[in-house]
């Protein structure tokens, strides 16, 4: 896509890279509901993907726009802890009402309880106490504010 973006022109009318979008990926069709956030998260994955190079597996996109999180999952009954380490291009956060983005941010990264999942350890179905820490912030950050928050029952 990109390298057919480049050969084209400079510039772009967004109907011309809906025609690109449609072109190499046709399940984009008109009349399907689509996500801005998701699409957007979908470009830079496929450009990345693109633009990386076989020796570092980085890209001009993953440079500008991939961050790093710690996530770790605390066993509520064994405490033995789980953490992997994940890219992300977008920050999800949640809309906190006459709050700053700081705030929005620091609600996103505040612990949360997973119920009812399978210790990878003891094997029990227990809570698990999940930690989300971002560990790189990507020279450009993109932001995306949640207008609808999970309700419990
Ligand atoms: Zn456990």
């Amino acid at each position: 896509m990109f390298k057919v973006m480049e050969s084209v022109k400079a510039t772009f009318s967004p109907d011309d890279i809906k025609s690109l979008l449609l072109k190499f990926w046709p399940f984009y069709s008109d009349g399907q509901e689509c996500d801005v956030a998701e699409l957007l998260e979908f470009l830079v994955a496929i450009l990345h993907e693109e633009l990386q190079t076989r020796k570092t597996g980085e890209s001009f996109i993953s440079g500008c726009f991939f961050g790093k999180f710690l996530r770790v999952d605390i066993c509520k009954l064994c405490h033995k802890t789980r953490s992997e380490t994940e890219d992300f291009s977008i920050l999800h956060v949640p809309v906190v009402e006459n709050a700053t983005l700081l705030t929005c941010i620091e609600k996103y990264r505040m612990d949360e309880i997973i119920k009812d999942s399978t210790c990878v350890f003891c094997k029990r179905k227990v809570d698990l106490l999940r930690k989300t820490i971002i560990t790189k912030l990507p020279p450009v950050l993109i932001v995306h504010l949640l207008r609808y928050a999970k309700v419990s029952n």
